[in-house]
């Protein structure tokens, strides 16, 4: 059965750097919930429409619209090894990702926590001048918000299911990417 791995962590701890990296050396599909939201608004789709406000608050989008998504996603990539950056993000989206495999015969196999803490998150987004609408200092700081209250959880939930693995996010992006290898394998 092909891998299923699920990237954690707050925003700038380099999980679409990992993904990336996984993608390109080990194969992965690689579903960038983040990606797909600003490509979608890029090309002014409905999608794009709908998910613009929250985004540029830093706050989620809701969860139905994400798990609609991922479900259609999902079903597209039976037998292929797939990596999720930046879902699920609260735990009724976990709760539906797990629904969604279980449909598809699939489970997840596991979640990498890329931990970073938050003063090196701040840091490298004011510095990293990748021009996003949403890493101002305020917003920035809201999606940090928005992480501890409704991702971090997702830790415990991971942890009780025997999934978690954590790496050092602050690393690095090599050694971080030596890192995740060895927790996927
Ligand atoms: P980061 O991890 O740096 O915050 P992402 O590219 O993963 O960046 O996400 C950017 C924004 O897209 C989020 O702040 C949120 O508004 C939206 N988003 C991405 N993934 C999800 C998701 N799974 N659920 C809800 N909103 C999401």
């Amino acid at each position: 059965m092909e891998p299923i791995v699920a990237l954690l962590g707050p925003p700038g701890s380099g999980k679409g750097t990992q993904a990336e990296r996984l993608r390109d050396r080990l194969g992965f599909t690689t579903l960038s919930t983040g990606e797909l939201l600003r490509e979608a608004r890029a090309a002014d789709t409905e999608l794009g429409r709908r998910a613009a406000a929250d985004m540029d608050r830093g706050d989620l989008v809701p969860d139905d619209l994400m798990v609609a998504i991922v479900r259609d996603a999902v079903a597209k990539l039976d037998g292929e090894p797939i990596l999720l950056d930046g879902f699920p993000r609260t735990v009724a989206q976990a709760d539906a990702l797990a629904a969604a495999l279980s449909e598809r015969g699939r489970e997840l196999t596991s979640v990498v926590l890329v931990d970073v803490p938050d003063d090196i998150v701040v840091d490298r987004i004011s510095t990293r001048g990748e021009g996003r609408r949403d890493d101002r200092p305020e917003t920035v700081r809201e999606r940090l918000r928005v992480y501890h209250r409704e991702t971090e959880p997702l830790v415990d939930y991971y942890e009780a299911r025997g999934l978690l693995r954590r790496v050092d996010g602050a690393r690095d992006p090599d050694a971080v990417a030596d890192l995740v290898r060895a927790a996927i394998d």
